[in-house]
Order: structure tokens, then C-alpha cells, then sequence
């Protein structure tokens, strides 16, 4: 096939089940039909093109694009056209892979279930009365409704991960640092990453090795060469590869609190790895008590300095009072009273009081301490095990209205497994892992940071 008409073929798929599922907020179709067709004619020319050269992908609609509205599912970016493109997006056109369009998510990333979306929710493609996850919800729902083969989300606490299980894809959380963030609408900057999408375990690596690399736009960006990530999936999926593979179960992280289809969906994934080979060891990790409290407080902060600059003045919305007189101070309320939803507003307010003097050592302060302490615990569990394993959500996707239920904790606790990696900066894998009352169940794989190889290997075996 040639690149036109797979891309043809995805922007079909999309017109034929948008309308179901909802994955994108823009669909670029002169974009990616443009790319496709330069691949294409590149490729009769004869040059050597990448190898997923012409092969569509969505993006979160987090990654700004040049020319393309780049929204964060927020009032505040509705009709923002960015001047300059994430490095992400750089390196995908580089490639030469045809952007399908950008897709639905919480606004700027915040929330589990993409209903946070400013201008519409995104339907789960296995059940349409269940939501698809998020924050990268629209990424992943475009994955597994064949709308794209590959897509592009961001993981702050789970935001990848977890729509992943929701959706039976392949998501990966990558090293902190090792993909850029330039160009990423930024949430809380010391966790957040880019990470790929995919169905199988090796169409994610080859997504994570073609974004992956040092930026010096981005201070965080790690200067290591990039490993073969397609090399280690492809051993990984050779007869035997999990022999001797030691997989420790974190004791924090099963059991109580995991509906028990998913637990079961666990445990026989886990025996199937076990009669491959693989060594299970039980891994106590006390500090995980403390780390989903950890984030809600150190998440918040970051937020709270980093959604600063949505003030009216330099770009995006820009509302005035209805009455009264017309000052910066006035313009910057109603701009972001206009602006912001309320699950943002309520993270802005949380962030600003534990950032306030008096109170930051007793709050920010020891969220750090529990930072440290997660990072300690993680160094010796990775003693143990070559890699830490758990379910990567509690349940299967849950139906339509949590979010309004008034009960944002609820909401919350659902990210305990997956934010510990965010909170140390380990790369992380969800992958399908069967399925509970018809509904997929996630397998999380955890790796020492810079150890993202080690995911695609034990993954590919595990698949
Ligand atoms: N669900 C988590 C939150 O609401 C994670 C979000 C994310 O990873 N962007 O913060």
C-alpha cells in the first residue's frame, strides 16, 4: 500500500466512527494527505525513508503545531494557532509520518476520564457507555478504534497508562527527560512526559525511538543516545525471553482496592509469565501509602505556576469585566473565570495554598520528602527485580459521570498505580493484559529510569 491510501484508509475510519467515539478535536486531513503523498513520491524516487516513514499518527492536543489549532481541550487555547511546533511534532514530520489531526483530553491534562474536555467527551470504542480514560483519552481511543495506528499522549500521574488499559493499546511512559518537552503545554513540569500509543508493544517503540533524544530547547532533556527499542521488543519476542526474568509484584500495588476481574486478569497474566520462565518475587514498598498524596500536592503547585501565563495579555482568550473598570488586574480575573474549567480552577487553588508562606514546609515541603523516599524504595525494589509489575488501574473503564458525581477523590485514587513512576522518574508500560466482564485490564511493567529498553523486551514477551 502506499502512504495515500493507508492514510485515506484511517481518515475514512475516522469519518465513519467519529461520531461515535469523538477521539479528535481537529482533523487534519489536507496535513496528513500532503505528508503521505511526499512519502510516497520520495519513496518511488527511491531515497531511504525512516521505516514508519507514511505510517498516520493522531496527537494529544497537548503538542503544539505550527499552523495547526492547538487547543489543550481549554476555552483559554479554543482558537490559539501556535507560531512554532513541538520538537515531537519536528521529529514526526521529519519522518515523515502524516498527522491525522489532534486529539480530545482533560484540559491541560487534567483528570481520568477526558470528560474534563472543554468542548466534548470521547466514548470508550468496546463500550461507548464508558469512558476511554485520560488524560490522553482521545490517544488512546483513536488507537483502538483503528482510527490511527499510532498516536501521541503525555503521562503526568497515569495519563497515558491508564487510557491505555482502558482501551486494550500498548502505552508507554517513558524515562523523565528522555523525550522533549518543548513544545508540550506544560501541566507539572517535573513529571510530565511524552509518550507513545500503539496496539503491539513494537508499534510503540518504534513511535518512543523516533520521539525520543537530547533537545537543547528542553533544560530536563537527558544527552544519552537513544537504544534500539524495536531490537529490544523483537528479543523480547523471541521463544524464552522471559526466562530467568525476575518480575516483582509490588505488594502496594495488588490486592485490596482492585476490582477482583481485574486482579484476576493480573494474576493469570502473570502465571502465563511465570510458566514462560519468569521469576515472581513480592516486593514491599511502604513509601506508596504516602505517594498518591505526595502528587496531589506537589502536581497542584506546578500547576498553579505554570497556568500563570494564561493572564489575557499574551495569548489566548481575552475577556473583560462586565462592569466596573478595566484594568490588568480585572482582565486577568475574567479572562480566567471565563477561561478555566473547574477541575483546573480547583488545582490552581489547592497549588497557590500549599505554595503560601506559612504553609509551604508543611505541605510542599514534605511532599518532597515522600519524592525522596518513593525514589529510595524504587532503587531497592529494582535490586530484586528487573522489573516491577502491578495491574495499571483498580478497575476496567468506568461509565459516563464520575467526574460530575461531586467526588473528585474517588477520581483520585484510581491513579495510585501508575503516578509512583512519575513521582521517580522510571519509564512505565501498560499493555492488555485479557479482559474482565468483556472490558480490557492493563498490565503495568515498571523499569529503572534510562531502562525503557528493558519495557519493550519483558513487554514483547509478555504479549
Ligand atoms: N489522572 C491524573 C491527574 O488527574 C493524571 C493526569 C496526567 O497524567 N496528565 O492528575
Amino acid at each position: 500500500y502506499t502512504s495515500t491510501e493507508v492514510t485515506r484508509a484511517h481518515l475514512d475510519r475516522i469519518e465513519a466512527t467519529e461520531e461515535q467515539i469523538g477521539s479528535f478535536l481537529t482533523v487534519t486531513p489536507d496535513v496528513a494527505l500532503a505528508t503521505a503523498a511526499d512519502v510516497d513520491r520520495r519513496r518511488a524516487a527511491g531515497e531511504q525513508l525512516h521505516p514508519y516513514a507514511g505510517v498516520p499518527v493522531a496527537l494529544k492536543d497537548l503538542v503544539v503545531t505550527e499552523g495547526i489549532r492547538t487547543t489543550a481541550a481549554s476555552k483559554m487555547l479554543a482558537d490559539w494557532v501556535p507560531p512554532y511546533d513541538a520538537t515531537v511534532y519536528a521529529k514526526i514530520k521529519a519522518a515523515g509520518l502524516p498527522v491525522l489531526g489532534k486529539t480530545n483530553l482533560d484540559e491541560f491534562a487534567m483528570g481520568a476520564t477526558t470528560e474534563h474536555s472543554a468542548f466534548h467527551v470521547t466514548r470508550n470504542p468496546w463500550n461507548t457507555d464508558t469512558v476511554p480514560g485520560g488524560s490522553s483519552g482521545g490517544a488512546a481511543s483513536a488507537a483502538a478504534a483503528f482510527q490511527a495506528p499510532l498516536s501521541v499522549g503525555t503521562d503526568t500521574g497515569g495519563s497515558v497508562r491508564q487510557p491505555a488499559a482502558f482501551t486494550g493499546t500498548v502505552g508507554v511512559k517513558p524515562t523523565y527527560g528522555s523525550v522533549s518537552r518543548y513544545g508540550i503545554i506544560a501541566m507539572a513540569s517535573s513529571l510530565d512526559q511524552v509518550g507513545p500509543i500503539g496496539r503491539t508493544v513494537a508499534d510503540a517503540a518504534a513511535l518512543h525511538q523516533l520521539m525520543a533524544g537530547h533537545d537543547p530547547h528542553d533544560s530536563t532533556s537527558l544527552r544519552e543516545p537513544v537504544p534500539d527499542f524495536l531490537a529490544a521488543a523483537a528479543v523480547g519476542a523471541q521463544d524464552g525471553s522471559l526466562r530467568g526474568t525476575r518480575l516483582g509484584v509490588v505488594k502496594q500495588l495488588t490486592g485490596e482496592g482492585y476490582a477482583a476481574g481485574v486482579q484476576a486478569a493480573f494474576d493469570h497474566a502473570l502465571a502465563l509469565a511465570q510458566a514462560a520462565g519468569a521469576e515472581i518475587v513480592e516486593i514491599d514498598m511502604p513509601s506508596l501509602s504516602y505517594a498518591l498524596d505526595a502528587y496531589y500536592l506537589l502536581m497542584p503547585s506546578e500547576v498553579s505556576s505554570n497556568l500563570a501565563r494564561y493572564d489575557g495579555m499574551r495569548f489566548g482568550l481575552r475577556a473583560e469585566p462586565e462592569s466596573g473598570p478595566i484594568t490588568a488586574e480585572t482582565v486577568m480575573a475574567a479572562t480566567r473565570a471565563a477561561g478555566f474549567g473547574d477541575e483546573v480552577k480547583r488545582r490552581i487553588i489547592l497549588g497557590t495554598y500549599a505554595l503560601s508562606a506559612g504553609y509551604y514546609d508543611a505541605y510542599y515541603g514534605s511532599a518532597q520528602k515522600v519524592r525522596t523516599l518513593v525514589q529510595r524504595d524504587f532503587a531497592a525494589a529494582f535490586e530484586q527485580a528487573d522489573v516491577l509489575v502491578s495491574p495499571t488501574a483498580p478497575t476496567t473503564a468506568l461509565p459516563f459521570g464520575k467526574e460530575e458525581s461531586g467526588d473528585p477523590m474517588a477520581l483520585y485514587l484510581g491513579d495510585a498505580s501508575t503516578i509512583p513512576a512519575n513521582l521517580a522518574g522510571i519509564p512505565g508500560m501498560s499493555l492488555p493484559a485479557g479482559l474482565a466482564d468483556g472490558m480490557p485490564v492493563g498490565f503495568q511493567l515498571l523499569a529503572p529510569a534510562r531502562e525503557d529498553a528493558r519495557l519493550y523486551t519483558v513487554g514483547a514477551g509478555v504479549e
